[in-house]
C-alpha cells in the first residue's frame, strides 16, 4: 500500500512521491510530474519503484530529453587552417568525462562547437531557447584553452534536444505487444551516423520480424 510505503519512507528520512500510473494509457501530465520530480536536485538521488517494474521502467525511459546548445565562432587563427580537409571533426573528452566536439569550416568562415550532453532536462514545450552569455563564455573558455586557433569571435548559437536513454544506447525492437510496430528511438545524441544500418534493421524487423544485425544491446527490456 502506498500509505505504508509513505510511512516507511518518512521513517527512513526519504522524501516520498506517489504517482499512480497506468502504463497502458500514460497521462502526459503525470509524465511531466515524474520528470519534474526526478530532475529536482532536492530529490536526488532518486529511487524509483513500482510493483511490476514495467511502469517504473516506462517512466524512466519515456522522457529523457535534454537541452543542448551549439555555437559558431569565426576562428582567430583564420578559416583556412580550420577548413574541412585541413582540420578534423573532433570530440575531446576532458578530465571528469565532460566532452566537447567541433566541426571544421565547410563553407563560410565559421566553425561549430558544442558540449556533449550535460544539459538540463526539458520537453519540446519547455525548452529554454535563450542562450545566455555565461553559456557562450563556458564553451569559449574551453575552446580557447584547448584549441586557441579555433576560438575567436562568437557569431551565434542555437538550441536543440537530445533524446537520451538511461545508458545512452538506442532502443530498437519490435513492440512487445504489437508485432506490426517497430520502435527506434532514444538515439542519445549519436544516432545520425548510424542511419543507414538502423534503416536496414528497421526494414528487416518490419518485413521479416528478425534481423541479422546483433540488436540485443538495444532491447528496451534491459531497463526492467
Ligand atoms: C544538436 C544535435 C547534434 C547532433 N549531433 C550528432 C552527431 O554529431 N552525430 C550523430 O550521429 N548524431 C548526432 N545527433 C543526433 C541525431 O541527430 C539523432 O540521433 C537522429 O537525428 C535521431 O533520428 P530520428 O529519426 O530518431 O529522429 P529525428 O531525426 O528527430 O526525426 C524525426 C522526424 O519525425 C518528424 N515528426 C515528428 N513528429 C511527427 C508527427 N507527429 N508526424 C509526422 N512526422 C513527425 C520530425 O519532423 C522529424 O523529421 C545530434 C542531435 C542534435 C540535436
Amino acid at each position: 500500500m502506498a500509505r505504508d510505503r509513505k510511512a516507511a519512507a518518512k521513517e527512513a528520512g526519504i522524501n516520498f512521491i506517489h504517482l499512480p500510473f497506468n502504463a497502458a494509457a500514460p497521462d502526459p501530465m503525470l509524465v511531466d510530474n515524474f520528470l519534474k520530480a526526478v530532475t529536482d536536485p532536492r530529490n536526488q538521488p532518486a529511487f524509483i519503484h513500482c510493483a511490476s517494474a514495467n511502469r517504473a521502467a516506462a517512466l524512466w525511459m519515456i522522457k529523457r530529453v535534454e537541452r543542448q546548445v551549439q555555437f559558431w565562432f569565426t576562428p582567430r587563427g583564420g578559416t583556412d587552417p580550420n577548413r574541412v580537409g585541413q582540420f578534423p571533426i573532433f570530440i575531446w573528452e576532458m578530465a571528469g568525462g565532460r566532452q566537447f566536439y567541433g566541426l571544421p569550416a565547410r563553407t563560410g568562415d565559421e566553425v561549430k562547437v558544442a558540449f556533449v550532453r550535460g544539459g538540463p532536462s526539458c520537453t519540446p514545450d519547455t525548452i529554454d531557447r535563450t542562450v545566455r552569455p555565461a553559456e557562450v563564455a563556458a564553451i569559449a573558455d574551453v575552446l580557447g584553452q584547448r584549441i586557441p586557433s579555433m576560438s575567436g569571435t562568437f557569431l551565434r548559437a542555437s538550441t536543440c534536444m537530445y533524446t537520451n536513454t538511461a545508458d545512452e544506447h538506442f532502443v530498437i525492437a519490435n513492440h512487445p505487444e504489437r508485432q506490426n510496430v517497430v520502435v527506434a528511438c532514444g538515439f542519445s545524441g549519436h544516432g545520425f551516423k548510424f542511419v543507414p544500418v538502423v534503416a536496414e534493421i528497421l526494414a528487416d524487423l518490419a518485413i521479416d520480424g528478425v534481423t541479422r544485425h546483433p540488436i540485443d544491446l538495444f532491447n528496451p527490456a534491459r531497463f526492467r
